[in-house]
């Protein structure tokens, strides 16, 4: 029974770009922010896919 299953210990040795603020973009394109952009990212992120008009699946099991 793995308690964090996704969490990786390697992610430091597979950083392929990091900004001088502290986000990075690992090999695999896992990004991960600094505490200064993390909030202003995701609703950014969160505005664009309401501009690409995505479905949020909300109920997958209700047919
Ligand atoms: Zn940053």
């Amino acid at each position: 029974m793995s308690e964090h299953p996704y969490s990786r210990h390697s992610i430091e040795g597979d950083k392929k770009t990091k900004w001088i603020c502290g986000c990075f973009e690992t090999v695999d394109g896992f990004f991960k922010f600094c505490s200064n952009h993390n909030d202003t990212l995701k609703k950014a992120i969160e505005a664009q896919i309401d501009e690409l008009d995505m479905t949020i699946v909300v109920d997958e099991k209700s047919a």
